[in-house]
């Protein structure tokens, strides 16, 4: 095992489990029952004793279906909010308006939704009015897919089909339930959240469902940064995110919701690259699967060349992309701002996409190494190298590791031997200088960094003595030229 935990070794990519390898006829036929957890056995008796319905619904049936671990249940039933609230103790109003209350129960949370038609939705995003039913064939004609629209009933664990949802798991479909069209009008996000299962599952999405996701495009943008930061996150963290990027960009959401991405479209690489920087982007953040499951490497993958189409220079043979890291880095920050990806977030796939363009070679000295972790963070290494692998990936069909294998273990050296490698390694700090009579202030700073560099070429610099000998050296040397 290398000493970060990022990067591992192509053997143990192919033991992934895949949703490919399922046979899905065994888990679709004659699957009647669902075996039902004993704590949801007891929280369901909640519910019946006081005389109401309780169902699972969602992603955990249809996964179970296809026999996918998901251990992420949501229910709905005929009691209202406040009927809820009065059955258990600890209840958290956490989507009161629509009828979402999350119950704490034996340590579990649970999310409960209350059976709901819901009004038109005037601006795409939230319905104008909630009615909420004793219905359940209501409640599931209104969730998005046929797939999506299994219930279990608590009282006799059956699975509930009432949408076609069996036929389409067993075709390997994404339909929206109902009309496409409606249902894309009433809520943009579905059109992201198609792609996303198709990602997550690799389905294909019918001609009609992607027809219509196509004709109600515009309508992504009245949806929320944030709504889309959860599915499109979802969609780079699953197993088949090329295939969910793919629809993305057939439908024509790219342009709207990822415009940054979307404008390396069609642009050519004219060098070794066989693919336009987006089908690049694509394939890269597929490769990323098989070696990394950390979001930031993922969605570094997919944002590494976003720089290149401000950057492109035409040329006879190839066409340059000068400063495409630092663009990239750039775009990097805005593109994830405005999904309100959080700081840290930000901070690492920025990061990523601005070293992306290392390029170590053997008669690197020590010290071009040392600096080289300086600059990129020691704990980042791992997954720079991760991302280096997806682009290589993408780019031959398999990774050259030699000379990456190599900086690994100079690395490893340089980490043995406790050099420093950045300011709080240094045997001395301000206080010490001011100590030595230094005054506090910018020049503190600056002399603190130039011992940085000093150590970074030469470690055996690194004692207090030395250092303080330098630090008043070159105080004496700026005293006199300025
Ligand atoms: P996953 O296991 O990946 O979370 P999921 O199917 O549980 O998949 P969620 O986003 O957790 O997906 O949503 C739970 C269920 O709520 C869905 O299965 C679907 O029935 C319904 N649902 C969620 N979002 C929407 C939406 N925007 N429009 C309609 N129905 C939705
Ligand atoms: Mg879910």
């Amino acid at each position: 095992m290398p000493f970060y935990s990022e990067y591992v070794f192509m053997t143990t990519f192919m033991a992934r489990f895949s949703v490919d390898l399922l046979p899905l006829s065994r888990y679709c036929h004659g699957m009647q029952q669902f075996p039902i957890p004993s704590v949801i056995r007891r929280f369901s008796q909640q519910f019946s004793q006081a005389g109401f319905s309780l169902y699972i619904v969602g992603g955990a049936v249809r996964d179970h279906l296809l026999g996918i671990e998901n251990e992420d249940f949501d229910f709905t039933t005929d009691a209202k909010p406040e009927e809820v609230m009065q059955l258990f103790n600890a209840v958290i109003p956490t989507g009161i308006d629509h009828g979402t209350v999350t119950v704490r129960f034996e340590k579990h949370s649970f999310e409960v939704t209350t059976f709901r038609s819901e009004g038109s939705y005037q601006d795409g995003r939230h319905p104008s009015s909630v009615t909420f039913l004793t219905n359940l064939e209501e409640d599931l004609k209104r969730r998005d897919f046929t797939i999506n629209a299994f219930a279990v009933d608590l009282n006799d664990s059956k699975i509930i089909d009432l949408n076609g949802g069996k036929k389409d798991l067993k075709q390997r479909t994404i339909k929206a339930i109902g009309d496409p069209r409606e249902r894309f009008e009433e809520d943009g996000l579905r059109i992201l959240r198609a792609c996303r299962f198709a990602g997550k599952l690799n389905f294909n999405i019918t001609e009609d469902t992607l027809k219509a996701m196509h004709a109600c495009r515009e309508n992504l943008r009245n949806v929320s940064g944030e709504r889309i930061r959860d599915e499109l996150f979802r969609l780079v963290l699953s197993d088949h995110p090329e295939m969910g990027l793919n629809y993305m960009r057939e439908c024509g959401i790219l342009p709207i919701i990822l415009p940054e991405l979307a404008a390396g479209d069609q642009i050519d690489q004219k060098g070794m690259h066989h693919e336009d920087v987006l089908s690049h982007a694509i394939s890269t953040c597929q490769a990323s699967v098989a070696i990394s499951n950390r979001l930031e490497v993922r969605l570094a993958a997919l944002l590494h060349d976003i720089g290149k189409s401000e950057v492109m220079e035409e040329g006879e043979t190839r066409n340059t992309f000068y400063n495409h890291d630092l663009v990239g880095e750039k775009l990097t920050i805005s593109l994830l701002k405005r999904l309100k990806a959080s700081n840290d977030q930000i901070r690492l796939v920025s990061l990523l996409v601005r070293h992306h363009m290392f390029s170590y070679q053997s008669n690197w000295s020590d010290s071009a190494v040392r600096r080289f972790l300086t600059r990129v963070g020691k704990e980042h290494v791992g997954m720079l190298f991760s991302l280096r692998i997806a682009d290589q990936i993408a780019i031959h069909g398999k990774p050259d590791i030699r000379l990456l294998e190599e900086l690994e273990q100079r690395i490893k050296s340089i980490l043995d031997a406790q050099d420093a490698l950045s300011i709080k390694d240094l045997a001395v700090n301000g206080n010490d200088l001011m100590q030595a009579g230094i005054p506090k202030g910018k020049q503190l700073g600056k002399i603190l960094e130039y011992l940085l560099e000093t150590v970074l070429d030469d470690p055996k610099q690194n004692t207090r003595e030395q250092l303080l000998e330098i630090a008043k050296h070159y105080q004496s040397l700026s005293n006199f030229t300025n």
